[in-house]
């Protein structure tokens, strides 16, 4: 296929997110006359795929019948037979960049994919309760395991008039998130969606957050509509309070995509382990300097992270959080089906394995 922006499949899928990379890996199936689309929307078996010849409907299994980890997901690329009546197969499935996985927690623990090809994970705090920096790590920690690039959005900054304070508030949320970008929103004023409308116009985008934080709303200012439905103030649980919308992937009006689906917004601490290494990244340097090398950084001598909580240079709050994270996922991976994990690691993180999968998925064709 040409990869020309004059093409029809370029025009038509474009704004769901079609660039080079992804005529690149559907290449060989436009050679077979298959038809490229992106997941929109799953239910019931069945997902809704936008293509050039307009939106289809196809089944989600496609390689390994009841395999959880082959069964399409919101924002999957896919390759779907290019007639004949709905629904129709996904024939392929395009190698994920990155994947939003929760371990169920069945007894047999398995993974079950929330989104795929997520660019910017948009951790959304309220700022209109106390800024619980634990919770911040967590989110992000799902997201950097994700391999979404994450993004804190402080929304209700109108709540917060003070300039003085709300910079406070950043530089507190910037210290527990490295390599993060940390803005302040008011939906309310406008203030900071214009940055937050060019951060998320490349790529697709997903809301993470408490219930309250704020989601529906940004989702809302950044759609230009209400598509989702905002919580009423004194509604304090929130759940199942969404509009129905027939997809769950939605072209931005600036350009980006939006990712809500229900699953993500109740998502919790999964294994997430080098997603907390990422969050803590200033510990994980530090503890290259302990003198032992398993060193839990408890009571063991030449610590050097005990010895930057000492110093003052690490907080003792942090230090804690990490513990705390670091243990609560390493139950939840004792929990996990060590073949799901496996097949994790082997499809989405490791980015050279994009080839190889995709041979994979054309020899079992
Ligand atoms: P969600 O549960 O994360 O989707 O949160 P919602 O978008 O439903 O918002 C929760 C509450 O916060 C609603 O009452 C909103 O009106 C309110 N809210 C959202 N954004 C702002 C804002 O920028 N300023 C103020 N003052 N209130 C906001
Ligand atoms: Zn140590």
């Amino acid at each position: 296929m040409t990869s020309s922006s004059a093409s029809p499949v370029f025009s038509a899928l474009a704004p769901y997110g079609w660039d080079d990379a992804w005529a690149d890996e559907f290449a060989p199936y436009d050679t077979e006359g298959l038809l490229p689309g992106r997941v929109v929307r799953v239910d019931r078996g069945q997902c809704d795929v936008v293509t050039p010849a307009g939106t289809v409907r196809a089944d989600t299994e496609f390689v390994v019948p009841r395999d959880p980890m082959k069964v399409v997901c919101t924002g999957d690329w896919v390759a779907v037979d290019p007639d004949g009546s709905d629904p129709r197969y996904v024939r392929t499935l395009l190698p994920r960049r990155t994947a939003f996985v929760r371990s169920t927690s069945s007894k047999r623990s398995e993974g079950q994919i929330l989104a795929a090809n997520v660019d910017h994970a948009i951790v959304a705090v309220s700022l209109a309760v106390e800024v619980d920096l634990g919770r911040i790590e967590r989110f992000l920690a799902l997201a950097w395991e994700s391999g979404a690039q994450p993004l804190v959005v402080l929304t209700k900054a109108d709540l917060v008039p003070d300039a003085v304070t709300r910079a406070h508030l950043v530089q507190d949320v910037e210290l527990s998130a490295p390599g993060v970008t940390v803005l302040t929103v008011s939906a309310v004023e406008g203030d900071g969606l214009d940055v937050l409308v060019g951060l998320v116009s490349g790529g697709t985008s997903v809301l993470l957050g408490q219930s309250g934080a704020g989601k529906s709303t940004l989702a809302n200012a950044l759609l230009g509509s209400d598509v989702m439905e905002v919580q009423a103030a004194r509604d304090v649980d929130g759940k199942g309070r969404h509009t129905t919308t027939t997809r769950n992937l939605l072209a931005l009006p600036d350009g980006g995509v939006l990712i809500d689906t229900p699953g993500l917004r109740g998502v919790g601490l999964w294994d997430a382990e080098s997603g907390v290494g990422q969050v803590f990244s200033e510990i994980e340097e530090l503890a290259e300097r302990c003198r032992f090398h398993d060193c839990a950084h408890d009571a063991e001598p030449g610590c050097a992270v005990r010895g930057a909580v000492e110093s003052g240079e690490l907080s003792h709050r942090r230090l804690e959080s990490y513990r705390k994270l670091m243990r609560e996922n390493q139950w939840i991976v004792a929990k996990t089906d060590a073949r799901v994990r496996a097949e994790l690691r082997r499809e989405w993180k490791r980015k050279g394995a994009a080839g190889r999968a995709a041979m994979e998925l054309k020899r079992r064709r």
